[in-house]
Formats: C-alpha cells, sequence, structure tokens
C-alpha cells in the first residue's frame, strides 16, 4: 500500500486496512494481482524460472534461512536447524506451505512482526494446518490469531532498545527484511545521505538483481552500517541531515539525540514514500 502517511484519507484507509475485514480483502487482493502477474500455484513461489521468484536458502552453521517470496513485494521466512521451524510473517501461507512440504518440514513457531495483512493473514491458515503451532504477535499489536502474546514496554523504551540492539547486533552477521524494498530504501539512503558511495553503488547492485528477479536480501550487517541511515545515527552526516546542530569537535551524540534523529528520519521516509 502506497500513500501519503498523516493525511485524512490515509487515517480512514488505515483504519479499515488494520480493523476490518477490509483490510484482509484488500490483501487477497494484492495476493491474486501478484498470482496472475507470476503465475498460478506453486510457480509463484518455488519455479525458478518465474519473475520474482528465485528462492536462495542461506546457510549459517545449522541454521537455514530462506526468504519465500509472496504477494507482490513481500518475503516470509523459513529459519530451521533441522530440529526446530520458525516461520516469519507469513502473509500468505500458500507459498509458506508448499516451501515447507517440499522441504518435509513441520513449523513449531509463527513470529509475526506486526499486525498488517501482508504479514499476518495467514495466521489462521497456519494454525488450521499445523495444530500444535504457536503464533507470537506483539501484545500491543492486536494481531489475529496470536496464541503467544510478546510485551514490550513503552514507545520510548522501545526506542532505546531498538538503539542499544543495533549497536549490539552488528555481532550478529545478516540482516532480512520483510518486503523486496531495498531499491526504495537505498534511493531515500542517497537522498538522505548524497555523499555516501557505498548506498549508490548498493543501489546499482539492487537495480541489477531485480532486473534478472532475485531477491536482494540478506544483506551483511557490516554493509547496513555503511549506508542505512537508520544504522548511523552514531555519523554526523546522518545527524545533520536529521535536523541537529553542531559547533566544533563532532562527538558522537547521547542516546537521547540519536532516538530524536531515529523519529526525524522516520518522518522524512514516510514523507519521501510510504509503504506498509
Ligand atoms: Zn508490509
Amino acid at each position: 500500500m502506497t500513500t501519503q502517511e498523516g493525511g485524512c484519507l490515509f487515517q480512514i484507509g488505515y483504519w479499515f486496512y488494520t480493523r476490518t475485514c477490509l483490510g484482509y480483502i484488500y490483501h487477497r487482493r494484492d495476493v491474486n494481482k501478484a498470482r496472475e502477474k507470476y503465475g498460478e500455484g506453486e510457480s509463484h513461489s518455488v519455479i525458478q524460472t518465474k519473475p520474482y521468484n528465485v528462492i536462495q536458502t542461506k546457510t549459517y552453521n545449522d541454521l537455514k534461512i530462506t526468504p519465500v517470496p509472496m504477494s507482490l513485494d513481500n518475503l516470509a521466512y523459513v529459519i530451521t536447524d533441522g530440529k526446530t521451524t520458525v516461520v516469519i510473517d507469513p502473509g500468505d501461507p500458500e507459498p509458506v506451505n508448499e516451501y515447507l512440504e517440499k522441504n518435509n518440514l513441520t513449523p513449531d513457531a509463527v513470529l509475526v512482526t506486526h499486525k498488517h495483512w501482508d504479514h499476518s493473514g495467514g495466521n489462521s491458515e497456519m494454525k488450521k494446518k499445523y495444530r500444535k503451532i504457536k503464533i507470537y504477535g506483539s501484545a500491543s499489536d492486536n494481531i489475529n490469531n496470536v496464541t503467544k502474546v510478546v510485551v514490550e514496554g513503552c514507545l520510548r523504551n522501545l526506542i532505546f532498545n531498538v538503539l542499544k540492539s543495533l549497536d549490539e547486533i552488528i555481532y550478529l552477521q545478516h540482516w532480512n527484511g520483510g518486503h523486496e524494498y531495498a531499491s526504495d530504501n537505498l534511493e531515500f539512503a542517497c537522498h538522505v545521505e548524497p555523499s555516501n558511495e557505498k548506498a549508490k553503488e548498493k543501489l546499482i547492485w539492487v537495480k541489477e538483481q531485480r532486473l534478472k528477479k532475485m531477491c536482494t536480501c540478506p544483506s551483511t550487517m557490516g554493509e547496513e552500517l555503511t549506508y542505512n541511515p537508520f544504522l548511523r545515527t552514531k555519523e554526523k552526516t546522518i545527524m545533520v541531515a536529521a535536523g541537529a546542530l553542531f559547533e566544533g569537535e563532532y562527538k558522537v551524540p547521547d542516546d537521547d539525540a540519536r532516538a530524536q534523529a531515529l523519529f526525524e528520519l522516520r518522518q522524512m521516509k514516510d514523507k519521501y514514500k510510504y509503504k506498509l
């Protein structure tokens, strides 16, 4: 869904999208549009000759992470170590189940990042198909069919925790997005930090990948730190772009200032191009 955030029409549309079955209908319409565009049934996700359908599993030690393309530009993830299998955001259960069945995997849990139907639209199907499955989702997000509620602190604590985890997550290696949004995100990165050569190089690579209908996820955290503005609030260029003023020698700002910059960047991004 693309629109300008904050406008009256957006507010009304968003309410209907998240609170009523109209949202689910809208989501299914997107799924069907994708089927028309990319082909029916199993060709939607697995056959490698169809556009946007190349499934690439990455293996890290014993862990296999597979982005499963679905709907128009969404990605679900199947993560397994051979014993435990977890699915993230099965917005469209069909391509996810097709992948699970082909690989003889039975999911133990679903993790849902947020309530939007393109991420949570498959919850009820997953629950019906895998009776013992646990579905985890945020307590504050009113996600459909959740069986295990995850409680976070208030938004401010969440922002600080996010900052802390982003600083620490550098030790984890890879970054996986829920949508094929790399091109839009890198255009925004170039807009915020026009002097960033890494962002420009990555954008060129992403456009080449997408021309070949290849997935652009995952990227490495090391890479993201060089061009992703949301991970770069230690940098002066990003802080200045987010409206901070500095005099004299530059010192890495404190958590308050960096949290403020994250809010500003989010607003800039929403104005730049808003996608759910
Ligand atoms: Zn989404």
